[in-house]
């Protein structure tokens, strides 16, 4: 599955660290790409650093024109998915996702344009109770992978984390570890 997020609307007050989550969990939840109009280029230096430590080729693109965006995504045959507390409840639509191959998960960062829902080909609540669009996406990414992502080690990585009850385990990334 092809996974790309696009993240729409800027908060009142810019706030980097959430935005920079919002890439950090894109990538590693299984996600090849961001697009966002609010993110400085610290962000995409940071995930460029990230990229380099621990792999793979994830992308922080921005863009002001994300409507535009998903117009051209739907265009290449990405399935349109908007998180939103509104929407029909993720079990339900999870059902009907089983095949799609290409999706562009759609996550707002301030009040979402009515025009959104409707140029969604789903609109899917994680919960109908409002809380973040990290969290929801954290969740729904997981959910439609079904966990899938956390056993594919990026290509690249310079370093590796053997998971460990204790500690900290990290080997070069070519090293197979012990
Ligand atoms: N009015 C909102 C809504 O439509 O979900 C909550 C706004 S919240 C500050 C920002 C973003 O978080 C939303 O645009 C949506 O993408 C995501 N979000 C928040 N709660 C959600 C939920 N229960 N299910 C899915 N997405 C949610």
């Amino acid at each position: 599955m092809i996974i790309e997020v696009a993240r729409l609307g800027q908060r009142l007050v810019r706030d980097d660290r959430v935005t920079t989550h919002a890439a950090l969990v894109s990538r590693a939840f299984g996600a090849r790409r961001i697009y966002m109009s609010e993110a400085s280029t610290d962000i995409s230096d940071t995930l460029r650093g990230v990229n380099r430590t621990w792999g793979g080729d994830f992308e922080v693109v921005l863009e002001e024109d994300l409507k535009g965006i998903i117009r051209r995504r739907k265009a290449d045959l990405f399935w349109t998915v908007h998180l939103t507390m509104y929407g029909e409840a993720l079990d339900a639509a999870l059902s009907r996702m089983a095949r799609l191959e290409k999706m562009l998960v759609v996550i707002g960062a301030g009040k979402v344009p009515r025009e959104i829902y409707d140029m969604a080909d789903y609109n899917v609540a994680v919960g109908s109770q409002p809380h973040s669009e990290i969290a929801a996406l954290a969740v729904f990414l997981d959910r439609v992978q079904g966990g899938r992502q956390f056993g594919v080690t990026p290509a690249g990585a310079a370093r590796r984390i053997i998971p460990s009850e204790r500690g900290k385990h990290v080997v070069d990334g070519e090293s197979q570890g012990s």
